[in-house]
């Protein structure tokens, strides 16, 4: 692996990324970045913390690989106690950016021809380079730390289970049940 750039660009609290010397660089060459995020907001509700990614960009033929990990918690709720608690998370991806705008002359670049633009599906997964050379690293780590949830949170080993029915810990309680036995602790008195 070549190594011409051996420091780290580090980036806090930013994930915009200017990969214009990248892309005029030969296939192979690549980049290392280090985010740190205080805060970094997912979703209307979640907002991940302390979020720590470090990625390598890799220039393709005609845009940029962006693979790496990333660390951090977010705030949840637990399905059986319903409390919040911290939920760590570590994530793997890897992604490509294409390059929409030839560095050089501002010329689009023909988009390859095996990747059909007809497939609105696919819209949303479909990362580009912006046309001031800049790779937004926003999306993509906000799609992966989602995905990297857990579909049933629970708050650990220590969790003190649903209120109705506390000391059974034997099953898992999953989200649809979740609502259920919301309703079921509002309707039988909770002891203490
Ligand atoms: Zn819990």
């Amino acid at each position: 692996m070549s190594t011409q750039h051996p420091e780290p660009i580090q980036l806090d609290d930013d994930l915009i990324i200017k990969v214009s010397s990248l892309l005029m660089e030969s296939i192979g060459s690549t980049r290392k970045v280090n985010v740190y995020l205080n805060r970094f907001s997912l979703d209307e509700d979640l907002t991940a913390t302390d979020v720590s990614a470090s990625i390598v960009l890799t220039r393709l033929n005609r845009g940029v690989l962006a693979s790496g990990s990333a660390t951090g918690s977010v705030e949840l709720e637990c399905v059986r106690c319903l409390n919040t608690y911290e939920q760590s998370f570590t994530v793997k991806f890897a992604e490509q950016f294409r390059q929409i705008t030839e560095v050089l002359d501002g010329r689009g670049v023909t988009p390859p021809r095996e990747e059909p633009e007809d497939d609105e599906g696919d819209d949303e997964l479909a990362f580009e380079i912006n046309d001031a050379h800049e790779l937004d690293l926003t999306e993509l780590l906000r799609q992966w730390i989602l995905l990297s949830l857990p579909m049933t949170p629970v708050c650990g080993k220590d969790c003190p289970g649903p209120q109705a029915y506390g000391g059974n810990e034997e099953d898992v309680i999953d989200a649809r049940f979740a609502a259920l036995q919301d309703l079921l602790d509002t309707e039988g008195e909770q002891p203490s």
